[in-house]
């Protein structure tokens, strides 16, 4: 495995601009990888053997643009942001707000690695007989669990309590239970290690209850696995062409105020925030979808779907923070076998489930607030079509400085269209205006 470490810096101004050989030249460096480290995301670097291994009926494999967002400090260390996305602008967003946070960057408090497995136990003739007999056995049926994960214990993880609710006292399924194993996964996101402690025990916990055996799996509402992230925005910095500093943090703090009253507003107000969590857990070949369905319920937990991050005015200031559940780890899965994912733990410095989970809160806060700044002030259209313009240049066949060339005069016509783009470079080629012909 390359050896890594943080950053000295990952305040890297300018890096957007350079072309990708120094930027991978620049990032070997700085995360201290071995010279072939970026064989890990080139084309092939996942076999076709690998990815036979890893789903049914493959036909090959599929790829997707891989970055480093920058700027990021997070718990005072810095650190390369790892990002796998098909969406324009969110490394920017990420990049750019990161920036703003700076020297003091983003902080975190990560709750302990506890998952919930859920056994549920069906036909339970007297369910409040039934949950106290599980109850009562609950120290012994952790134990129990603990025994069946010796190393897992031995690293301080393992089941650490059981508990049992009542889910319905009649219907067609009968006095229907559920018992909750909180089992502390360290450094695995933990799925199949908690699903098989479910299933080794659900016998036993049906017989207690006096019902019968149901399903055995684990919850993806991990809401004891939170991360807290929080950041700390002063004006000098919130200050743009189309308001003083004051002025935006009150406009965005009017925002988060809207996602608080409205689930429509929220859910796009989420979105933002996965914009960022999303692309690091797919960098570094994580559960995505898990992740994603903790989030919502998770969001939704007091009835009504709210914010995952709220901001706030302070004198001279403003105020973020996100928290939400965060099921990752940096052992099991998909790592064992995608050097892609591997070779992204390594440029974050992410060797541990909690330093992971720590970076993609922080990349989910930084464009949540690269998002509600875009909306406060200037609308998100001009960055997005920008970059637009940028990819109908290259689809129109331009490369080199003829890509520049070409967005600029479509944002300067007003139309980022495919037709304009293949005119605007069909003539800027024809009359010579560029060195850089294809
Ligand atoms: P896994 O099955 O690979 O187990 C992790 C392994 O790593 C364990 O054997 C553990 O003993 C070992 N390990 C080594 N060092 C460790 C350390 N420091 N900390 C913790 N464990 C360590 O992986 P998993 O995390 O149990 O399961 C994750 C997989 O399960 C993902 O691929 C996920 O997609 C899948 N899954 C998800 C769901 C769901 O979310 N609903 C359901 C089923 C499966």
């Amino acid at each position: 495995m390359p050896s890594s470490r943080s950053p000295r810096t990952a305040r890297l101004p300018g890096f957007y601009r350079l072309g990708v050989a120094e930027r991978r030249r620049r990032l070997l460096e700085a995360a201290g990888l071995a010279s072939d480290g970026f064989a890990a995301i080139d084309p092939g670097a996942l076999s076709i053997d690998a990815a036979d291994g890893m789903i049914e009926n493959v036909l090959g494999t599929y790829a997707l643009p891989f970055a480093v967002a920058v700027n990021f400090t997070v718990d005072e260390l810095d650190a390369l942001v790892p990002m796998a996305i098909e969406e324009p602008s969110v490394v920017a967003a990420a990049s750019n707000a990161a920036r703003m946070t700076r020297p003091r960057g983003f902080s975190t408090r990560v709750a302990a690695p506890v998952m919930i497995g859920q056994i549920q136990i069906t036909q339970v003739a007297d369910v409040e007989a039934g949950a106290s007999a599980v109850r009562a056995a609950a120290a012994s049926l952790v134990a129990d669990a603990r025994r069946l994960v010796p190393r897992l214990a031995e690293r301080g993880g393992g089941p650490v309590a059981l508990d049992v609710r009542v889910l319905a006292r009649t219907g067609p399924d009968g006095g229907v239970l559920v018992a909750h194993l909180h089992v502390d996964c360290r450094d695995a996101m933990g799925a199949n290690l908690v699903n098989t402690l479910c299933e080794s025990l659900a016998d036993r916990v049906a017989q207690l209850a006096g019902g019968q055996p149901g399903l055995r799996i684990l919850s993806n509402l991990s809401d004891g696995r939170t991360v807290t992230v929080t950041c700390s925005i002063d004006d000098a910095q919130l200050t743009s062409p189309e308001g003083d500093g004051p002025e935006v943090r009150r406009l965005i703090a009017a925002a988060s105020r809207f996602a608080e009253l409205d689930p429509y507003r929220a859910a796009t107000h989420n979105k933002g925030i996965m914009n960022g969590v999303d692309a690091v857990l797919v960098a570094t070949g994580q559960d995505w979808r898990a992740v994603e369905a903790g989030a919502h319920a998770y969001a939704a937990r007091t009835g009504t779907y709210r914010p995952l991050a709220v901001w706030r005015e302070r004198t001279g200031g403003l105020d973020g923070e996100l928290v939400m559940p965060l099921a990752v780890g940096t052992v099991g899965g998909a790592l064992h076998v995608h050097p892609g994912a591997r070779l992204a733990l390594d440029l974050a410095g992410a060797h541990s489930g909690e330093r992971l989970a720590a970076l993609c809160a922080a990349a989910g806060l930084a464009t949540n607030f690269a998002a509600l700044r875009a909306l406060a002030t200037e609308g998100i259209q001009r960055g997005h079509m920008s970059l637009h313009a940028r990819g109908l240049a290259r689809a129109a066949g331009a490369t080199g400085d003829l890509v520049e060339q070409v967005a600029a005069e479509l944002s300067a016509l007003g139309e980022i269209k495919a037709d304009r783009a293949r005119e605007v470079l069909a003539r800027l080629c024809s009359s010579h205006v560029v060195k850089d012909i294809p």
